[in-house]
């Protein structure tokens, strides 16, 4: 594994996997922590329910519990009980009282209301049976016995137009034996008058209680005025025990439990999410930043090496050639001249990269200075041509130079040469079987171009983005035995931006490079 990659691995492991692992723990206790406090409290609205529920099975019990004394109270079965006629008055849900029991073995039906046409028609429905369930009387009886006073609610017809609920239970008639007696209530009126006031207690500011009619869905009590709207999905609701038709509903006024818990879960995954895409960041910044470090290393002993054996081999060269001739050896005119011109040359070639890597460091330590001109690129570039020309044919290359008479730039005459020059050195050091140098002057809006093109072995998209840094060297499909210190192109950018210019590339691996240098454009 190299380098770069065991550091990722290690800044993966150390920063992002215990980062991950507790953001991915913090949202799965998250929904936990949410759901029990949701859970708690609507258990407590549940209670809230559960209590209303008991207290309108209080409120029953207590009428039961007059019913009863007036029927022990009564003389005969044909006047109205002070204590059924007092219940009566004061609630106006309750339509009719009835008492069914058996007085010398003669079964009576006893009905008790303010109004005789309801004690008539009250009377009628009494004597149809068929709404009457002997089941659950016969089960009433038994809770009676086992001394339990229970209530059940039974579909009975309505006496008037109202909608009416019958509630029937076992009480004791005057001989001490259980009988059947029941109510006729006005269920709504009922909700309204008694279990209103109640609902309004415990809601104060702080939840809203309401009661809907399950077959139409309708509510019918609100604890706040005017809000008739359906019942929100949010609500929790529960059976009514004693109206079957009615269910209770609750909810938290303002926002819902629901609506805080979802808020809040949102803001947290929301907080973690940020946490870690700048975790994330952070983490590819210092891998970004740790891997140049690491290339730049490479690139430096590479460098290293690069240079010693491009001093070596003109070193040794002169050294052998010198040696050679200093011992007389050498006979004929012409070799002597042949060694003299080796020796020339490799000196040449020796003292140019002693000057590219001194020309390097002035530029990277910002000691360069320039004196920008006034420059006409057609000159200087067939100046250089002039020169390199020579050189050119030798190595078998043939170019092209399109130049633009009236193209005048601003830059340091040394440092664009220098640039030209090493524009021109690669594209022979780097063209393959294809031979050819294509050198271009163009206009381009405020600035002067000159492109170097050449048709060798290009470069990959990859290195493309490598190739200005300093010391680095494609270190594949390069030709064999070019050698390079890595300086040139680097050295050309810096030259390049510190005069108010840069170089661009582009090239196709195959097919070749072309190298465009930018002047800022000057006057003709
Ligand atoms: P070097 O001394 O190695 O030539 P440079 O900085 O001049 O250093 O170039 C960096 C690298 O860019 C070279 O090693 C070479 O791989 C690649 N390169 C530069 N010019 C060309 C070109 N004209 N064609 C293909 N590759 C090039």
């Amino acid at each position: 594994m190299n380098v770069t990659r065991k550091i990722a691995l290690l800044l993966a492991v150390v920063f992002l996997l215990p980062a991950l692992f507790f953001s991915g723990y913090e949202l799965s206790s998250l929904n936990k922590d949410e759901a029990m406090i949701q859970d708690v409290y609507n258990k407590q609205l549940e209670a809230i329910l559960f209590s209303v529920n008991q207290y309108s099975d209080d409120a029953i019990n207590r009428w039961i519990a007059q019913v009863q004394a007036g029927v022990e109270s009564r003389t005969d079965s044909s006047t109205l009980p002070a204590s059924i006629a007092k219940l009566l008055e004061l609630n106006s849900a309750l339509t009719a009282v009835f008492v069914i029991d058996t007085l010398a073995g003669v079964p009576r039906q006893n009905v008790y209301t303010l109004d005789d046409k309801i004690t008539r028609d009250v009377t009628a429905l009494l004597k149809d049976t068929s709404w009457q369930d002997p089941g659950k009387i016969h089960q009433l009886m038994n809770y009676q016995r086992s001394g339990f006073q229970k209530v059940e609610a039974l579909d009975g017809p309505s006496p008037n137009d109202e909608p009416a609920q019958w509630i029937v239970f076992i009480i004791q008639d005057a001989e001490q034996k259980p009988c059947v007696a029941g109510t006729v209530i006005q269920p709504e009126l009922f909700i309204e008058d008694l279990i209103g006031p109640r609902l309004q207690g415990i809601a104060r500011d702080q939840f809203v209680l309401s009661v809907i009619r399950k077959s139409t869905s309708a509510m019918v009590y609100n604890t706040v005025a005017g809000d008739t709207a359906r019942l929100p999905a949010e609500a929790l609701t529960k059976d009514f025990w004693l109206l079957p038709d009615y269910a209770l509903g609750i909810r938290s006024q303002g926002p819902s439990l629901q609506d805080v818990v979802r808020d809040r879960t949102l803001t947290n995954m929301g907080l973690l999410l940020a946490v870690d895409i700048i975790l994330i960041l952070a983490v590819i910044l210092v891998y970004r930043n740790i891997k140049k470090e690491v290339q730049l290393a490479q690139n430096k002993s590479d460098f290293v090496s690069n240079v010693s054996h491009e001093i070596r081999t003109p070193l040794a060269l002169i050294s052998m050639f010198a040696e050679t001739l200093e011992m007389g050896r050498v006979k004929s005119e012409e070799k002597k001249q042949e060694y003299y011109g080796i020796i020339h040359k490799e000196a040449h070639r020796l003292s140019g990269i002693v000057n590219k890597i001194l020309n390097f460091s002035q530029a990277e330590a910002n000691k360069k200075v320039f004196h920008p001109v006034r420059l006409h690129p057609d000159t200087e570039i067939r100046e250089i041509l002039k020169t390199y020309d020579f050189h050119l044919a030798n190595k078998g290359f043939t170019y092209t130079f399109t130049g633009l008479a009236d193209l005048y730039v601003r830059a340091d005459r040394e440092a664009f040469i220098e640039t030209v020059i090493n524009l021109i050195d690669n594209a022979v050091k780097y063209s393959g079987e294809t031979k050819r140098i294509e050198i271009t002057c163009a206009r381009s809006g405020s600035t002067g171009q000159i492109a170097v093109r050449d048709f060798g072995i290009g470069i990959s998209r990859q290195d493309q983005r490598h190739v200005f840094d300093k010391f680095y060297r494609v270190s594949s499909g390069n030709l064999a035995g070019t050698r390079g210190t890595g300086l040139g192109l680097s050295l050309v950018k810096q030259l390049m931006v510190a005069q108010g210019g840069d170089i661009t590339l582009e090239s196709e691996p195959g097919k070749g490079s072309t190298f465009t240098l930018t002047f800022p454009l000057e006057s003709p």
